[in-house]
């Protein structure tokens, strides 16, 4: 049989059975931050709708498509799913490193960029403050 190659989309030849999905957004770098992180963990993966997904080649009517990460093994998943919760704890514990105000000595999430009690900008104290 001859494949009209244009007409297969990449996750039609995916066997849904076997492969398990464990993220998708339309932030195709954010996808792919994850995929290499989890490859970094030996976790085997694969991703769909790359190159459907945040291509600035899309025409602007297209809908918006998610980006699809797949454990290719299934014996990996719960490894692959402990490993992306460790994963998005980092990411949010580097957002949210906790600041001490100069001023009235209240703590702020590190993403306040204001001090949520007194109101003093973070850029405004100095290393010797
Ligand atoms: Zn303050």
């Amino acid at each position: 049989m001859i494949w009209d190659l244009d007409n297969i989309r990449p996750d039609k030849e995916i066997s849904r059975n076997e492969m398990r999905k464990i993220f998708e957004s339309p932030n195709l770098i954010q996808v792919r931050l994850v995929a290499s992180f989890l490859q970094n963990e030996d976790i085997h993966v694969n991703l769909t709708n790359q190159h459907q997904a945040g291509n600035p080649g899309v025409p602007h009517w297209a809908i918006p498509v998610n980006a699809k990460l797949w454990v290719l093994n299934p014996a990996q998943y719960d490894q692959a799913t402990a490993a992306l919760a460790k994963y998005w704890d980092k990411q949010s514990q580097e957002a949210s490193e906790e600041w001490t105000c100069a001023k009235c000595r209240e703590m702020n999430p590190g993403n306040f960029l204001h001090c949520w009690q007194c109101g003093l900008d973070v850029e405004s104290m100095g290393p010797s403050s």
